[in-house]
């Protein structure tokens, strides 16, 4: 039996010349090597990448574009060796691999490449006092884009910004996680075959303390996708330097179940939602709270559903469950169900590693959950979904908000409007109504937490306006004399004026007032 990704990543030595060896968790493979970068590597990388920004920065934003449809379809072509190697590194199944990374990528690039004009347009702004003057904005490139990021979905997560901050007019140096290096490789593969700028895209390979080094190069932005506990160094790191920042956290989504619910596809959302991916999602169906009218028909369905799932070798087509992609996400959901059976949980399948070789954990559904198991606080970040009896929809909303965790949150009932009017009383980044995890390949929309799960967007129009400074320019617009009311000199005469006019402008019912609210 090869190698467990817990044991991994494998530091060959220590210092430079250190490598880190990635195993295929279905097999304990080991797939390649790949250095472990320091501040030298990173800083050259950085000083390639800021060189070749300044040319890209120069090109009219549809050459731009045009650059970053060449790399869509060049992925596109490549697409069945991409899902190769992301199945191998991952242990994810084939369709997965496709769908969850590869077609999500290319979607978003192409949203990206049909959308960046208008939204990166210059934007006039209507000045409602100072109508002798004009405003607008206008988006520039903030240069080079520190992209920090983790294994669950090694492409379709760094792609989004790779592909948003180049249409912006940015370099990119990628951190791909110590787990999942070869995939970021191969994407720069693809880009450079695609004959894309050169030194543009730059990849540095290594651990956390590549991820400082990073930082420490000085990048003009960073997205960090990962942990809360590595989001708050990555945090603090760019405070210090006042670097701006997304961080993208973990997450603790429940899925609410109404009375009302079609139990049919809510089960069938909760199963796929709670082990695509071996329920290593950032938006995964962490713990249910099913209303006590339905509670035992949903907990008997997903049951069921659950035992129908095939688990197994993800390179084959007919496998829905592949591998744990890192092992240590088996310890935890070995704890959590530990302390759940403990405290009177019920065990309705799984439960259980899988004999044999790879990194393989039974899908495990657990019932007459209660708040204060761990497994219904802590991420689990693997394929366990705990249920828990609600008396009513108003409890089922302050548990989901019991948490510090605020990514993602889901409801299910046939009453649309009723799905929309408790979606609004959840506080997390996005909630998702009758369905689960589509919501982050909707590119369109923007994807980010509240609370400990993060701060800013990635996707859609923030996703890429973020990448940019935001840059005004204030200007006349008609002729002007030398001289303006509010300059020096100071004096009785203008400071009265000033109090008359501010009187007029700012106080409730004064006609003038009246007047200008229209506007
Ligand atoms: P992690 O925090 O261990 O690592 C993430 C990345 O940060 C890796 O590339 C790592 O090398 C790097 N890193 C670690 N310490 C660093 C430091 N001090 N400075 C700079 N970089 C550092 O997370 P992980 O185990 O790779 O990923 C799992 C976590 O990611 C889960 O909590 C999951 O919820 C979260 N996640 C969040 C989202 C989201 O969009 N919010 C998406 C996917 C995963």
């Amino acid at each position: 039996m090869g190698q467990l990704q817990s044991e991994a990543p494998r530091r060959e030595k220590s210092g430079q010349g250190a490598t880190i060896t990635s195993y295929a968790p279905a097999t304990g493979e080991a797939l390649g090597d790949v250095p472990v970068m320091g501040a030298t590597e990173v800083a050259t990388a950085f000083r390639r990448a800021r060189d070749a920004q300044k040319n890209w920065a120069l090109l009219p934003l549809e050459e731009r574009v045009e650059h970053v449809r060449t790399l869509r379809d060049a992925i596109v072509d490549e697409a069945d060796a991409i899902v190769d190697l992301i199945v191998a590194e991952c242990g994810k199944p084939r369709a997965e691999a496709l769908t969850h990374e590869v077609m999500a990528s290319v979607d978003l690039a192409t949203y990206y490449a049909n959308h960046a004009s208008r939204i990166l347009a210059p934007r006039e702004i209507k000045l409602h006092l100072l109508k002798h003057r004009r405003s607008y904005v206008h988006y520039a490139p903030r240069g080079v884009v520190g992209i920090i990021s983790p294994w669950n979905f090694p492409m379709a997560i760094p792609f989004g910004d790779v592909v948003a901050s180049l249409v912006a007019g940015n370099a990119v140096v990628l951190k791909p996680s110590e787990i999942t290096p070869l995939i970021a490789l191969k994407l720069k593969e693809v880009y450079e075959a695609a004959g894309l700028p050169e030194d543009l895209f730059q990849v540095v390979t290594g651990d956390g303390g590549t991820g400082a080094a990073l930082i420490d190069a000085g990048p003009d932005a960073v997205v960090f996708t990962g942990s809360v506990a590595a989001g708050r160094k990555v945090a603090a790191a760019c405070g210090q330097r006042l670097i701006p920042c997304v961080i993208e956290a973990g997450g603790k989504a429940a899925a609410i179940i109404c009375e009302d619910a079609d139990i049919e596809r809510a089960s069938r959302g909760i199963v796929f939602g709670a082990f695509a991916n071996s329920g290593q999602v950032c938006i995964s169906v962490e713990r249910v709270y099913a209303h006590d009218a339905i509670y035992e028909a949903l907990v008997a369905r997903v049951r069921e559903l659950t035992h129908e799932i095939r688990q197994g070798d993800p390179t084959r087509y007919d496998v829905d469950m592949g591998a744990v992609t890192f092992a240590r996400q088996i310890e935890v959901a070995e704890g959590l169900i530990a302390d759940a059976l403990e405290k009177g949980a019920r065990l309705e399948a799984g439960g259980k590693r899988r004999e044999g070789a790879g990194q393989f954990f039974e899908p495990t559904v657990l019932s007459d959950c209660t708040q204060d198991m761990a497994v219904m606080r802590d991420e689990t970040f693997g394929p366990v979904v705990p249920i828990m009896k609600v008396a009513d929809i108003e409890e089922a909303i302050e548990l989901t908000n019991d948490t510090n965790l605020g990514l993602m949150n889901y409801v299910f009932t046939t009453d649309r409007g009723e799905g929309r009017r408790i979606a609004e009383r959840l506080r997390s980044g996005t909630v998702m109504v009758n369905d689960v995890l589509s919501a982050y390949a909707a590119a369109e929309t923007p994807f980010g937490g509240v609370k400990d799960s993060g701060f800013g967007r990635v996707h859609g129009e923030e996703g890429l306006l973020s990448k940019c400074e935001v840059r005004h320019v204030n200007y006349d617009r008609v002729a002007i004399g030398s001289r303006e009311p509010l300059w020096y000199p100071y004096g009785e005469k203008s400071y009265k004026a000033a109090l008359k006019g501010m009187r007029l402008l700012f106080r409730r019912g004064n006609p003038i007032r009246k007047v200008l609210d229209l506007f």
